[in-house]
């Protein structure tokens, strides 16, 4: 078979048609004709190779939703027909002392989607099936796409460090952002949204923030001084960190998902304010299947501009500029 799909031929290059004959399904594979694929800012990050991590060609997505087409011979919890997403991580051996813990996430056997194997900017993609997660049934497919990466970098920090007393900042309104402030608002959290586009303050209030700052003001970061326990950075650029630290309540922690260059904090108010600052990478095997089921529970839903496959290219300049507040769905009609 021949797999069509838009691709990357050279670092920050615009994107071209390209197509590939897959390798055979292994035992634990399957193959999925894939319907949906969310473009997120990462992969911008890869076509540029901004973490010296890619190659070339390199066809994006890894935020997959389609219906199995095919299963290898050892796969007996999944059918064909079935709607399966899958998202940054496309396969593990399963066996090592990490893969064994349950942070399959940190197997050094990993496959990443679009890093080392071509991703879903395309019409079918093999994968390992244990890395193949079902879609709940009241679910959109185009809704659940850009839940198997942007929901699920924010839902897991946010599982992990917040409760219903919490007060919340998130930073950023983009594709992750916009999905953060959902989750806030679903474990019961005040929620802050932090952004540099003052135009998205309405829409911020709608996903379920209660507060909305201008990180551009100054006097409105002031404002928020010592207010919140946990902040979660969505930004895809470095940034100036004192008044985010300084918005933090003492013993507050910033988790920083967004991916920007470097992080420099200012040591004296981190120190004096007994503040910690972490980190989250995507989510295992484990987590994918409670964030798909809170998020169908939840009615957490992403808003979404579906566009076909074909404008795989102008979608990713659009997410390279526009500071979006929403994802961009490529479909394959
Ligand atoms: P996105 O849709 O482009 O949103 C990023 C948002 O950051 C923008 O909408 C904008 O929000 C804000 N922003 C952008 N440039 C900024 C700047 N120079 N200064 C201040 N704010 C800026 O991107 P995304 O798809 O949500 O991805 C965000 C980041 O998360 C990327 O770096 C991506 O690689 C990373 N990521 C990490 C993981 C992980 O596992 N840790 C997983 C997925 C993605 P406002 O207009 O509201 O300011």
């Amino acid at each position: 078979m021949t797999i069509s799909c838009q691709a990357a031929m050279e670092s920050a290059k615009p994107l071209e048609p390209f197509n590939y004959e897959p390798k055979d399904l292994g035992p634990k594979d399957i193959e999925i004709a894939i319907t949906h694929c969310g473009v997120c800012h990462t992969d911008v990050h890869l076509i540029d190779n901004d973490w010296g991590i890619s190659s070339y060609p390199l066809v994006p997505g890894h935020e997959i939703v389609g219906t199995i087409a095919a299963l290898g011979s050892e796969v007996t919890h999944l059918e064909a027909g079935q709607r399966v997403g899958v998202g940054g991580q496309a396969g593990a051996c399963c066996e090592c002392e990490q893969c064994e813990k349950g942070q399959d996430i940190f197997c050094g056997s990993s496959i990443y989607t679009a890093v080392h194997d071509f991703g879903g900017f395309a019409t079918a993609i093999h994968v390992d099936s244990r890395f193949a997660f079902p879609i709940p049934e009241s679910m959109a497919s185009e809704i659940a796409a850009p839940l198997l990466c942007a929901g699920i970098t924010t839902f897991v920090p946010l599982r992990k460090y917040v409760n219903s007393t919490s007060k919340v900042g998130v930073i950023g309104v983009g594709g992750l952002g916009h999905v953060a402030l959902q989750y806030a608002n679903a474990f019961g959290c005040e929620v802050t949204a932090f952004s540099t586009s003052p135009d998205k303050s309405d829409e911020a209030i709608a996903l379920g923030a209660h507060h909305f700052v201008n990180s551009k003001d100054p006097a409105q970061m002031e404002a928020v001084a010592g207010k919140l326990d946990f902040i979660l950075s969505t930004v895809s650029a470095d940034l100036e960190w004192g008044p985010y630290l300084g918005a933090l309540a003492p013993n507050g922690t910033i988790c920083v998902v967004g991916v920007g260059e470097t992080i420099t904090i200012p040591a004296v108010p981190l120190i004096f304010g007994q503040k910690t600052i972490t980190s989250s990478l995507i989510g295992n095997r484990s987590d994918f299947k409670e964030m798909l089921a809170f998020s169908a529970m939840h009615n957490i839903a992403p808003r979404v501009e579906v566009v076909p496959m074909s404008q795989a290219a102008d979608a990713i300049n659009q997410v390279r500029t526009a500071r979006l507040g929403h994802r961009i769905v490529l479909e394959n009609k």
